[in-house]
């Protein structure tokens, strides 16, 4: 047995606005290209795929975009701060298909900023 484990990242970027809330106050709304990505780990199957990179393009749009991509984002979250979208994210990636782990989250405001949520394992 080697070590190595396998990972499947999925890349995409949404439109969205927001206003975050910090200490208290409204900021003022503005938009952003946020760039995400999505990483699951799993075994390889008899196709040699982890999964198939279509079948979860095609959830992120049906999970994930349709609800944020093109929206102003303090509609749907109480204070669209970059964390809370990427809490809703991971939760929406956990439920794609069985026999593979959700391992992260990022979520880009821009080129510099970005937040992430990785799985702690206890064995690291
Ligand atoms: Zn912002």
């Amino acid at each position: 047995m080697s070590d190595k484990k396998f990972y499947i990242r999925k890349n995409f970027k949404f439109h969205a606005s927001h206003a975050v809330k910090i200490h208290g106050a409204f900021e003022n709304q503005h938009g952003h290209t946020f760039f995400a990505s999505i990483t699951y780990t799993g075994n390889k199957n008899e196709d040699g795929i982890i999964v198939d990179f279509q079948e979860l393009e095609r959830f992120i749009q049906r999970e994930i975009l349709s609800s944020i991509d093109k929206t102003d984002l303090n509609k749907s979250f109480q204070n669209p701060t970059t964390e809370n979208i990427a809490e809703f994210i991971w939760s929406r990636a956990e439920n794609f298909a069985s026999g593979i782990t959700l391992y992260e989250v990022m979520v880009c405001e821009d080129e510099e900023s970005c937040v992430f949520i990785r799985r702690q394992d206890k064995n690291g």
